[in-house]
C-alpha cells in the first residue's frame, strides 16, 4: 500500500486513487479500520467539482497526497465507530463533513493562526479526500469540529454542497458591502452561484448584483438564483455590457469566481473607485497579476484574497442547506454511479454540468 490509508480490514471497495496528472483509476483498496476518535462512515453520495478537476490536471495540490484517495465532498451514514469517539457519534447517523480541521481550540498544540482568529489559514490543517468511494474514514480532529448530523427528513443530496457553501460563507462574512454597492460576480458556476444567492439573501432586494459569464444557460440560473442582472461578457464589452445595464462601466465589490489569471485581469479592470476584487477562484501559486500600483492608492482600489473556511462556517453552510434556505436544486443536474467519475471529471472541464452526483455501488 503506497498511500494513507488504514489498512487492517481484509474487506475491499472499489475506490478511486489519483496517481498523477491525469491518472485516476478505480482500484480495490482495504475498508479503513476506524482508530482512537476516528469515524467510518458510507458515502450516500459525493460531488465533483472545479477543483477535484484541477487537482486531477496537475497531479498536485496543497489539500491532498498523492498517490491517495480522491474526491473531498460527501455526505454519508456512519457504519462504525473507533474506540473513544464517546456518545455524540454513532452508527446509523446521517452526516456531512467538511474536507479539513484547523487546530482544536481546546488542546495543544495549537497554531499561531488559529490563535489569531485565522483558522482558515491554520499551520496544522488536515485535509480529509477518499469521497469517491463506498467508504471514508473521518480522523478524529475533523469528527471532533466538522462533522454533522442530518436530520432524518433532509435528502443527503441538499447538504452534500456543504465544504463549497461554506467556502462562500466564509468569503461572505469577511466582505464588507454597503447598500449603494454593486456588485459584479465573475462567473456563473456553481461557487458563483452560491455567491449571488447568499448576497441576496443577506443584503436584501436592493442590492445591485450581477452576474458575469459566457454561458447563457449559467446566467439564467444567475438571475433565477436571485441575481439582478446577467450579462454575458463574451467577446470583452463588460464595461459597455455595466454602462448599459447599471448605469456605470465597473463596480464596488468585484468578485472573481472563475480560478484563472485572465478573469483575473479581467475583474481587477472592472473595480471602480474605492472598490475592491475579491480573489476567490484559486489560481496555481507563481501565476502573477500586475497592477498600477499608483491608481489603486489614489482610487483606494483593493485586493481581497479569501481561501477555505472554518468551523462555523462549516455550521452557518450546514444550517442553511439543512433548513432549505439555498436553492441547491438548481445546482446540482447530473448524477451519475461512481465508476463513471472519469466521465464526470469530462463535464466539469467541458462545463456541460454544473454540479455531477456521484453514486457509489456499496
Ligand atoms: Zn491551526
Amino acid at each position: 500500500m503506497t498511500f494513507s490509508t488504514r489498512s487492517g480490514s481484509d474487506r475491499l471497495m472499489r475506490a478511486a486513487v489519483l496517481h498523477g496528472a491525469e491518472d485516476v483509476r478505480m482500484e480495490d483498496v482495504p475498508i479503513p479500520v476506524p482508530g482512537p476518535g476516528e469515524v467510518l462512515a458510507r458515502v450516500d453520495v459525493a460531488s465533483i467539482d472545479f477543483t477535484d478537476r484541477k487537482v486531477y490536471l496537475r497531479g498536485q495540490h496543497p489539500m491532498i497526497k498523492i498517490p491517495g484517495l480522491f474526491g473531498h465532498e460527501w455526505a454519508g451514514t456512519i457504519v462504525e465507530v473507533g474506540p473513544g469517539v464517546g456518545a455524540r457519534w454513532r452508527a446509523g447517523q446521517r452526516v456531512v463533513a467538511a474536507n479539513s480541521a484547523p487546530c482544536l481550540p481546546d488542546e495543544a498544540p495549537v497554531c499561531r493562526q488559529c490563535r489569531r482568529g485565522r483558522a482558515s489559514l491554520c499551520e496544522n490543517i488536515q485535509y480529509n479526500n477518499g469521497a469517491f468511494a463506498p467508504y471514508i474514514l473521518v480522523p478524529s480532529r475533523l469528527a471532533r469540529i466538522n462533522l454533522h448530523e442530518i436530520p432524518p427528513h433532509v435528502p443527503v443530496e441538499r447538504v452534500v454542497l456543504t465544504e463549497p457553501l461554506a467556502c462562500v460563507v466564509h468569503a461572505v462574512r469577511r466582505v464588507p458591502i454597503h447598500p449603494l454597492d454593486a456588485v459584479v460576480i465573475l462567473g456563473a458556476g456553481p461557487m458563483g452561484l452560491f455567491w449571488v444567492t447568499t448576497l441576496r439573501r443577506r443584503y436584501g432586494p436592493d442590492l445591485v448584483i450581477v452576474s458575469l459569464d459566457y454561458q447563457d444557460d449559467r446566467l439564467a440560473v444567475a438571475k433565477a438564483m436571485g441575481a439582478s442582472h446577467g450579462l454575458n461578457s463574451n467577446g470583452g464589452k463588460a464595461h459597455e455590457l455595466l454602462r448599459a445595464t447599471i448605469g456605470r462601466p465597473d463596480a464596488d465589490v468585484i468578485i472573481e469566481s472563475v480560478g484563472s489569471l485572465p478573469a483575473h485581469r479581467e475583474a481587477l479592470g472592472l473595480v471602480g473607485r474605492g472598490g475592491t476584487l475579491i480573489s476567490f477562484g484559486g489560481v496555481v501559486v507563481g501565476q502573477i497579476l500586475s497592477v498600477d500600483i499608483g491608481r489603486m492608492h489614489y482610487e483606494e482600489i483593493g485586493i481581497q484574497p479569501i481561501y477555505h473556511h472554518t468551523p462555523p462556517d462549516v455550521a452557518e453552510a450546514v444550517r442553511q442547506l439543512v433548513g432549505g434556505e439555498v436553492p441547491v436544486e438548481h445546482l446540482i443536474t447530473a448524477r451519475l454511479p461512481l465508476s463513471e467519475l472519469r466521465q464526470a471529471l469530462t463535464m466539469v472541464g467541458d462545463r456541460t454540468t454544473l454540479r455531477t452526483i456521484l453514486i457509489p455501488d456499496h
